[in-house]
């Protein structure tokens, strides 16, 4: 279940209930947790389970529950699996055919991007970014061509550099947003392009203090270059079987693509199969561009 990002009115009064009645609350950090639990009066039994003993701890939990026990997980802030650990447990609880219970609350790529004003009916979580610049630059290249918000996790003092990365990777003139020390006294977001936002954030120290959330805008080519990937791939299925005229008109029924330039890319892609031998009916990838 989510615990607090940063504010202690964001821990939910129904988080608080399950943590008071579970048998067992498994948390990161017991020194961490304990205190925070404490100041809401939940005082119950706490058993470390972290990154580094998840693969012994979820036997261990497994047994409780299939006991009938109720096991509480909660992280360091936030929501438990969104980087953080859990998954195993989960996971094992459901091949047991366990009940397992979201208990909703607060999550900072989530409550980042609820505030950023970046488009949010598609996005991407691409967790931390790895922590050398080279890695950084080819980790970019996985999600370069995203047509979703890109959402990533950072430390504000390595903030500088990974924004610096980042803008080489993606491209300097996306538009990008850092919310740092949400639901905190000094939240604050910054809103610019990704080259910009790297340099204020490298001439400000104050900004590479805390926790922080970074997004980009998605690749607006992203979506077309996949369109038009698509309706490459019908074109050349149908132009094989079908006379071309008829090719592009279904491709077009089929794809949405416009006829007109189908059927051109269809005539251009035979010249060239004429002039160089091609296999009949295979279309040329620069004919539809
Ligand atoms: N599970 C957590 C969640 O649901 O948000 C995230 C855990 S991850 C180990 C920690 C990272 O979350 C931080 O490095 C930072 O990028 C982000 N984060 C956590 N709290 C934050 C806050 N109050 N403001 C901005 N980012 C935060």
């Amino acid at each position: 279940m989510a615990t607090p990002i940063g504010n202690r009115e964001d821990f939910s009064a129904r988080a608080q209930q399950v943590l008071a009645a579970a048998d067992v609350i498994a948390c990161e950090d017991t020194r961490h947790s304990r205190p925070l639990l404490a100041a809401f009066g939940i005082a119950g039994e706490l058993l470390s389970y972290h990154e580094h003993n998840e693969d012994q701890m979820t036997p261990r939990l497994l047994k409780r529950l299939q006991a009938g026990e109720t096991v509480a997980l909660i992280s360091d802030a936030g929501t438990p699996l969104i980087s953080d650990p859990g998954f195993l447990l989960v996971r094992a609880a459901r091949e047991q055919g366990l009940r397992v219970a979201p208990i909703p609350g607060p999550c900072a790529a989530i409550c980042a991007l609820s505030a950023a004003g970046l488009p949010s009916d598609r996005f991407l979580f691409v967790g931390f970014p790895p922590r050398t610049s080279a890695q950084r630059l080819a980790w970019c290249q996985g999600f370069a061509k995203e047509p979703g918000t890109l959402i990533c996790y950072e430390s504000a003092r390595r903030a500088a550099a990974t924004l610096h990365d980042l803008a080489e990777g993606l491209g300097a003139q996306r538009r990008a947003v850092v919310a740092r020390e949400l639901t905190k006294r000094f939240e604050t977001f910054l809103v610019d392009r990704l080259a910009t936002l790297a340099e204020q954030v490298a001439a400000n120290p104050e900004q590479q203090l805390g926790e922080l959330v970074i997004m980009i805008e998605g690749d607006p080519r992203g979506d077309e270059e996949r369109e038009r990937a698509e309706q490459l791939r019908v074109l050349e299925l149908l132009a094989a079987e079908l006379p071309l005229k008829q090719a592009a008109a279904l491709t077009a029924a089929i794809t949405g693509g416009a006829r007109n330039r189908l059927y051109k890319a269809a005539l251009a892609a035979r010249d060239q199969s004429d002039e160089s031998a091609r296999p009949h009916g295979q279309v040329g990838r620069e004919t539809l561009d």
